[in-house]
């Protein structure tokens, strides 16, 4: 069954920042990505309750000849979102239809994909938070009672018309679960987060894709590279590419734990994982706002990159490794972002009243 992953309905006003890649190559999936990309339950690695759960949902849907419940999937990017998806169309045997909530921006560009929708197939829409409200709306009567109200008409003369559809399965990806409204969120049958991975699962990722790559890699070298993917699939692949070009380039091709430590430190990795955008926002944060508390758009601001790379990319891990906390009054950095830094941790707190905010603009 065929995955289509282009946009049906053109007319997107679609950031034309989101298609730049960026920095940490976490929101802008490659075809190599995609190659490594997990095909079956089975192939998934981690996730384990999200796993069950899935595989649950699926074999009652294919014992009732029924479309699998809506699903909304919420974490950071680059966890497997997209993966799970997938992996559920391929299980059921069913078409794949891929946009995100940028490219639905108006009804007449959802239209096209609740038409064609065929009987249990999955709609992925990615970004899903990004649906404008009037959208939102739209698919309400959808993901209820499989129709589309439209009106026709205006004014005195306007009536609607019910539209029946197929009966489908929406699968919802989102990197912010909080900006997603209620109702929309409440006519998803299954919510499930996405948590950072375990270094051991990652190293098996590692291991499994080297072999899909045809490289060879010590298991001391997949267990270094995973420590240091930031609990991430997606950047355990980038990071695994990488090291695999730099054995092939100044070696025989084999990857080992020097060739791995050496193809890091060029990128600028450390020994926790963190790349130079995860150290700049802990030296802004520490260096001009004095460890906080500060709002992300001052720090995106100062640091010159979007607001929304720095709440989807880059806080998220350094909040989980608790280098970060959020505070009524913002972030604010903990001893081990200090400590990260090699730097002293301040004795008293900051005394934001009297922090010169020249130093912003340095
Ligand atoms: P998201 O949609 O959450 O941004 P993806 O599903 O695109 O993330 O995952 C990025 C890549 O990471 C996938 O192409 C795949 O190679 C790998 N990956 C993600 N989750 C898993 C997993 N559970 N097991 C193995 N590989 C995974």
């Amino acid at each position: 069954m065929s995955v289509r992953e282009t946009v049906i309905a053109g007319g997107s006003n679609d950031d034309p920042r989101d298609r730049q890649p960026r920095a940490n190559d976490v929101r802008n999936p490659d075809t190599l990505d995609e190659k490594l990309r997990p095909q079956k339950l089975s192939e998934v690695v981690g996730q384990r309750a999200t796993a069950e759960r899935l595989a649950i949902a699926l074999a009652a849907s294919k014992k009732r000849g029924e479309p699998m419940p809506h699903i909304l999937f919420d974490g950071p990017p680059g966890l497997g979102k997209t993966t799970f998806a997938t992996v559920l169309h391929n299980e059921l045997g069913v078409d794949l239809n891929m946009t995100s909530g940028p490219a639905l921006d108006k009804k007449m560009n959802v239209m096209p994909y609740l038409t064609n929708a065929s009987e249990g197939s999955i709609l992925f829409i990615d970004e899903i938070h990004r649906l404008p409200s009037t959208v939102e709306e739209f698919i309400y009567p959808v993901m209820e009672d499989f129709r589309v109200d439209v009106v026709l008409g205006e004014g005195m003369s306007a009536r609607t018309v019910n539209i029946p559809l197929k009966k489908f399965t929406i699968i919802g990806a989102t990197t912010r679960s909080g900006m997603l409204s209620g109702p929309l969120r409440d006519r998803f049958h299954m919510h499930e987060h996405l948590e950072f991975y375990e270094v051991a699962d990652l190293a098996k990722i590692i291991a499994v894709n080297a072999a899909k790559l045809r490289t060879t890699i010590t298991e001391e070298a997949a267990w270094e590279l995973a420590r240091r993917s930031r609990g991430t699939p997606r950047l355990a692949n980038a990071r695994l590419r990488w090291v695999r070009d730099f054995a092939t380039a100044r070696a025989d091709g084999q990857i080992n734990l020097n060739i791995a430590n050496d193809a890091l430190a060029m990128q600028d990795i450390d020994v926790d994982g963190m790349d130079r955008q995860d150290r700049r926002y802990l030296e802004t944060l520490i260096n001009v706002f004095r460890g906080g508390p500060t709002g992300s758009e001052a720090l995106a601001a100062t640091m010159s990159i979007d607001v929304d790379t720095i709440k989807d990319e880059v806080e998220p891990y350094l909040l989980r490794k608790q280098l970060v906390v959020l505070t009524p009054r913002g972030r604010k950095a903990t001893y081990l972002a200090y400590r990260h830094l090699g730097l002293a941790e301040p004795q008293t707190e900051p005394d934001l009243e009297l922090f010169d905010q020249r130093r912003l603009f340095d």
